[in-house]
């Protein structure tokens, strides 16, 4: 079978810049142990609003400087074409060359009198003002962005940032293995060449993972779910258990041909590094 992608599969980590010392002095050891698989790049998130601009900045100069490439994530909601202008240029200066394209979503309470609505628009003025100095990367929701009205807007939507530059997608996270396949299908029926990488997030906790997955649209199957409430409080437990269909997971993908993998590591190693140690697809990673 005629393979989907020339390029290798690429490796990405996902960090949120660390807000206390410590919790620096934790990402400096996270990063330097993913950075022995050496993965294509790191990114960075970034608070809606600018909340972390300079923590996100700084995070991401540092680990640049350290080999591997950076991507800064950028969220456009209620900011102006001048601020991110500004943003654009001092990454620009400081050698980076990818970036993580998004609208965001603001904080409860705080309104947007921002220049951008929509992420397509972002792809759109970075395009403008800085040609091809960036290697855009933008979002795709396999199960359906939460505000879309329906799959085929939404599906539009991601279409539109394409069109206008994005060179690479990262998904929301999803357990449903075929969600994916089908968007990545509906991508490539509809003239979309661009590698769609899934987004991994590993099952180290029940609590938060549900909480995030009410606020960020994704799916925790029903069997999944009455197995994760079964183990209830027992960390080590889920931990395994976590461990185990995340990895399979991963393999169904890798298997059908993604085009990568990116990890949402919680600024955690070890969940992630499991993982990719019972995947053993990336040699390094044992
Ligand atoms: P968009 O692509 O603009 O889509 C947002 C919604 O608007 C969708 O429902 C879409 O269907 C609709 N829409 C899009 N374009 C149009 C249009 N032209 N007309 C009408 N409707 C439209 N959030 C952060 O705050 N910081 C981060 O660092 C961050 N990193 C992320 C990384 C990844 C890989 C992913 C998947 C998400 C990340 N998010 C982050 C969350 C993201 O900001 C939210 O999901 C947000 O609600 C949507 O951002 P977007 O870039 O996908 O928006």
């Amino acid at each position: 079978m005629k393979s989907r992608y020339t390029h290798p599969k690429v490796l990405s980590f996902e960090f949120y810049p660390p807000k206390t010392e410590e919790g620096a002095a934790s990402l400096k050891i996270v990063h330097e142990k993913l950075a022995r698989l050496n993965p294509g790049f790191f990114s960075v998130t970034f608070g809606a609003g600018g909340s972390t601009r300079e923590k996100t900045f700084e995070t991401v100069v540092e680990i640049q400087s350290k080999g591997i490439a950076a991507a800064p994530h950028l969220s456009c909601v209620a900011s102006t074409r001048n601020g991110i202008r500004t943003i654009l240029n001092d990454y620009r200066d400081k050698g980076i060359r990818k970036i993580v394209a998004l609208r965001g979503d603001l904080p409860s309470g705080m309104l947007s009198a921002g220049e951008f609505r929509y992420a397509n628009e972002l792809v759109e003025f970075i395009r403008k003002e800085t040609g091809d100095a960036f290697e855009i990367h933008v979002a795709a929701y396999p199960e359906v962005h939460p505000q879309a009205p329906n799959a085929d807007a939404d599906f539009n939507n991601f279409k539109r940032k394409v069109e206008a530059g994005a060179d690479a997608a990262i998904t929301q996270y999803f357990y449903n293995a075929e969600a994916y396949f089908y968007f990545r299908d509906r991508c490539e029926r509809n003239g979309i060449t661009i590698p769609i990488v899934p987004g991994i997030m590993p099952i180290t906790q029940y609590s938060q993972l549900f909480r995030f997955s009410e606020m960020c649209g994704a799916d925790i199957p029903r069997w999944l779910r009455k197995r994760l409430e079964c183990l209830g409080d027992d960390r080590a437990a889920i931990q395994v258990f976590g461990r185990d269909v995340v990895t399979e997971l991963c393999r169904k993908l890798l298997e059908q041909e993604a085009p990568g993998l990116h990890f949402y590591t919680m600024n955690q190693s070890g969940p992630t590094l499991a993982i990719l140690e019972n995947l053993q697809f990336w040699p390094s990673a044992a």
